[in-house]
Parts: structure tokens; sequence; C-alpha cells
């Protein structure tokens, strides 16, 4: 019988145990992750899990007891500490070993660390990846007055969302010129900039931490330029690199993450890598996503794989964060784009990306059915510009047509 190996238990890993049993696989599954936990849904640790009372386990998609139940070998707590791709075997940090004939790597990614020296002593800088961090950091929220957030990424403006709730003061440093630089356009940043400053966070843009010193339980924070900033807690949410060491460790090919075709298989023909962990090839470069709907879509197509299927993955990429009362949700890639054009009604925007008199991606804040229509008409095929301005942006008369 097949023996299935799955090395991580984040959402990639957790889509892949679904799309099996919705393709009816028969073979073995072990499932191997170094956290506690079992696969748990990991979005809302910036969001509602820091600003509301919530139990870690409302977040588990399955418990252990179900996973077990459904014949699935859990090792949680005791991650893969080596990879032998010569005699198919993984060995567990505990020293046991597995052995598998289809190996799927879904290792994820770790926060990015600040590349200056942080003195750790009396409690160091917080990161967000994962449960405990969440709780960590929720834990020291209680008795903090403020918090310095690095980075105006999504993560790092969820948190400071959160925090702006919870009524704490924020201060969110960014190196780039806006927010959301590497993963959204100019003009959803600069709306949701100002929604951040209208609940009071406070935004320095073109600066970079320097050096961060603790003393007598409050941070010290120099900045470049000269200024400094002290604060209860800091958080570091400057991105994230896959987690590529297992892969690389064991000769797997690795070009920012593990390289894959478009099966999401690697260079060896037993071995899958799917997630944030994973590259693909894509308009002749490889492309990492960071993102839900690239974990479970890339899941999808391996599952559909080991199960004798036809598949191959060429997504439209979609993301959402939620902030405040705004759900901003983006589809399509704006890498490239040469110009957009925004419909804004009262609190809802949607700013539309173009290139050569096409539509390649779509931003919306509260705008729901705008994004779920432009899924659908970019998965169809590209949206000509001049059909989007007759139509005067009803997407559904577009759809129609
Ligand atoms: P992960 O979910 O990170 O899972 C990887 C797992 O593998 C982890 O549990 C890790 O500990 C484990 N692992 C690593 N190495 C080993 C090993 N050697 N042995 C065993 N186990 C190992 N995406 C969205 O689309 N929308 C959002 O709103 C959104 N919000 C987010 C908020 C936060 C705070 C974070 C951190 C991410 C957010 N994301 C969001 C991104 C999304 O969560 C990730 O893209 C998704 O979790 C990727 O799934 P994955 O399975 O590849 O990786």
């Amino acid at each position: 019988m097949e023996k299935l190996v799955v090395v991580g238990t984040g959402h990639a890993a957790s889509a892949l145990l679904s799309s099996l049993a919705r393709h009816h696989y028969q073979g073995r599954v072990t499932l191997v992750g170094d956290e506690t936990h079992p696969p748990y849904n990991r979005p809302p640790l910036s969001k509602k899990f820091l600003s509301e009372e919530i139990n870690p386990a409302e977040l588990y998609f399955r418990r252990p007891e179900q996973l077990a139940a459904s014949g699935i070998d859990l090792h949680l707590g005791d991650g893969a500490a080596k990879l032998d791709t010569d005699r198919r075997t993984i060995t567990l940090a505990s020293g046991s070993s597995v052995e598998y004939s289809v190996l799927v790597l879904a290792t994820g990614a770790l926060p990015r660390k600040l590349p200056i020296g942080v003195d750790e002593s009396g409690g160091g800088v917080h990161v967000l990846r994962n449960i405990d961090d969440a709780l960590r950091l929720k834990a020291d929220l209680r008795a903090a007055r403020s918090i310095v957030v690095i980075g105006a990424g999504y993560v790092g403006l969820e948190v400071a969302a959160s925090c702006a709730l919870l009524g704490k003061e924020v201060t969110v440093v960014e190196a780039a010129t806006r927010v959301l630089a590497r993963v959204a356009g100019s003009e959803l940043a600069g709306i949701i900039q100002h929604v951040h400053e209208s609940h009071g966070v406070s935004f320095l843009l073109e600066t970079t931490v320097t050096r961060v010193s603790k003393a007598a339980g409050k941070f010290n924070l120099e900045l470049s330029g000269g200024d400094r900033l002290t604060a209860d807690i800091v958080l570091c949410a400057i991105g994230a690199v896959p987690n590529i060491d297992l892969a690389e460790a064991a000769g797997l090919a690795i070009d920012r993450g593990i390289v894959t075709d478009t099966h999401c298989l690697t260079a060896d023909d037993r071995i899958y890598a799917i997630g944030d962990c994973a590259t693909f090839p894509r308009d002749g470069t490889f492309v990492r996503l960071e993102s839900v709907q690239n974990a479970s879509d890339q899941a999808e197509t391996v599952a559909r794989r080991i199960c004798g299927l036809d598949a191959e993955y060429d997504p439209l990429p979609w993301f959402w964060s939620d902030q405040y009362d705004l759900r901003l949700q983006s589809v399509g890639l704006a890498t490239g784009a040469e110009g957009s054009i925004i419909r804004s009604r009262e609190n809802s925007h949607s700013i539309w990306h173009h290139r050569d008199g096409r539509i390649i991606a779509l931003d919306t804040i509260n705008a729901s059915r705008d994004h779920m229509l432009a899924r659908k008409v970019l998965a169809r095929g590209e949206l000509p510009l001049n059909l989007l301005q007759q139509v005067e942006f009803d997407l559904s008369r577009i759809w129609a047509a």
C-alpha cells in the first residue's frame, strides 16, 4: 500500500487531507508537525484572536482524535529533522523514523528576522507566525500601553488594527515609502493608512530600526535619522522566509523556495512541495506566494495527482485581510500595472489595475461582490479595459455579456 507522508501541519497540509478524502485516497497517511497543535486556521492570529477572547482550540480545523479516527498517523510536536531521499525515510526530532513512498513537503515559512543585533535580555521582540507566538503577544498586550510594529505589510497592519481596537498606543515603522509596498497597489495603501490614522495609529515611513534594547521593562528603539522610540512591546513583522532547511539539506533544488514544476513536483519524482515553502514556474520565473488560496489550490493539485487524476497548478491568486470593519481583498497580480481606475462608494472601493488595455488585477475594500465577480471574470480570461469603461464598472453586466 502507498505510504504518504506529509511534513508540516499548516494550511497546505490540512487542505491536502481534505482534498485526498474528497478524491477517495486509499493509501496510508502520516502527518508530521513540529507544532504541538493539529492543523489550525492561521489568519485569525493577527486579527480577532488578539482582540477577542478566543481559545486556541477554536482555531483547529480538526482535533487530534478526529484525525486519528480517520486513520491518520499523527506525529505532533516531533518535527522532521532529516530527509533521506535514497532510503525514502524521514528522521524525526525524537530520533524515530518514518518511511514514505510519496512525500509532501508543506513546511511553510518563518518570520524574517531583523537584520540588526537585538538585546534580548528581559524579554525579546515578538514575531507572529503561530499560535504560541500569538499567545505570548496576547499575554504581553494585557499589561502594555504601547506597541511599536516594525513592518507595514498585512500582518503588521492587522496587528496594528487589533492593538488600536484594544486602546493601545500604536506606532508603525516602515522602511518603504508607503504601507503594503510589496503586496498591494498605492491607492489601496493610501486609503488603509488613512483609516489607521483615524484610529490613532502613527506611521514612520522611510524609516528603519537600527538598534533595539530594553531597560526597566521598556524597549528603546533607535531609528535611521537619529530619532528614538520607547514602547512596552515591539513586534517585528517584516515578512517571512520559506522554511527550506529540510529540503535543502536533502539536496533538493532551491530558488527562493523549494523548486517545483507546474504539478508541484520537485526534481525528485516522489516528493511534492506545496504552500509558502514552494516556488513554481510562472512567466519565465519562479514565483512563491504566501496565501491560503495558494496553499489550498496547490494541495488540490497534488491530491489529484496522487489519486491518479490530471491537474496542473495555474492559479489566479487572491488574498484577503481584515482590519477594523474593513475587508480588503485582492485578485490577480498587479505587478507591472500601467495604471489604475478607482471606483468608490461611501466606505467601499474597487481599484482596477490595467496593462496593455487589459485588467490584470483588482484591489477592493468592502466590495466583496466586485471581488467575487472579478475572480470569475479573470479566471475566464482577460478583461478588456474598454469593456469595463463602457459598462461603467458594473461587473455583473460584463459577466452577463
Ligand atoms: P503554514 O500554515 O505556515 O504551515 C507550515 C507548518 O509546517 C507549520 O506548522 C510549521 O511549524 C510546520 N513545519 C515547518 N518545518 C517543519 C518540519 N521540519 N517538521 C514538521 N513540521 C514543520 N493568508 C491569507 O490568504 N489571508 C490572510 O488573511 C492571512 N493572514 C495571515 C496572518 C498571519 C498572522 C500569518 C502568519 C499568515 C497569514 N496568511 C494569510 C498567510 C497564510 O496563513 C499562509 O499563506 C498559509 O498558512 C500557508 O500555509 P502552509 O501550510 O504553506 O504554511
